[in-house]
This record gives structure tokens, C-alpha cells and sequence, in this order.
């Protein structure tokens, strides 16, 4: 028996962003996770994250979540209890696909 190497299928993003949309914890209060549309101090966006991150983690959704944001690497929100540039220090780390191709 040969091992074949383990592969995922590419993620659908749009799909992806649909079922983020329809089923996420966030879809009750997306400010939260976005962040509002005015300037926003420090202490406020702090707790504000917080309670993002609380509620990802009970999101029945978060791996998706998560592959979506590896994928996307958002500017800005929450995202499976990361920010954005949490993230991005995440994809940092990552090697393209093209370098693994
Ligand atoms: S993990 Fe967090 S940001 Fe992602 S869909 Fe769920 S609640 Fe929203």
C-alpha cells in the first residue's frame, strides 16, 4: 500500500464567506467583530476584541473561519478569535502556495 500525501480540496471562498455569514456566531452583532465606524480608543477596541474572541470561541464555525482568513488575510477584524494582524503574523510564518508547488 503507498501513502499518498494528505491534501485538502481549495477552499471555495465564496462559499466559504456564505456559510461564515449564515451560520457564525458574528452574524448577531457584526460591529463587534468589524469594529465600529468611529475612531475607537484603545481601551475600548481592547474589550471589544475580548468579547470577540469569546464569542468565536463558541462558534461552531471557526476552523472554516480560520482557512477563510489564512486564505484572505484580512485587513482588519476579528477573525476565529485572531485579529487581523495576529493573522498576519500567522501567514508570515506560512509558506506561499506557489513556494510549495
Ligand atoms: S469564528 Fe468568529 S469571526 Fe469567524 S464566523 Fe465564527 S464568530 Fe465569526
Amino acid at each position: 500500500m503507498s501513502a499518498r500525501p494528505m491534501t485538502s480540496p481549495p477552499l471555495n471562498l465564496a462559499d466559504a464567506l456564505s456559510v461564515l455569514f449564515e451560520v457564525g456566531e458574528c452574524r448577531y452583532d457584526r460591529d463587534l467583530h468589524a469594529g465600529p465606524d468611529h475612531p475607537e480608543g484603545e481601551q475600548e477596541r481592547a474589550a471589544r476584541v475580548q468579547v470577540a474572541r469569546e464569542v468565536c470561541g463558541l462558534c461552531p464555525v471557526r476552523p472554516l473561519c480560520l482557512a477563510y482568513a489564512l486564505t484572505v488575510r484580512p485587513a482588519t477584524g476579528v477573525w476565529a478569535a485572531r485579529t487581523a494582524e495576529e493573522i498576519g503574523h500567522l501567514t508570515g510564518t506560512l509558506p506561499k502556495l506557489a513556494e510549495v508547488a
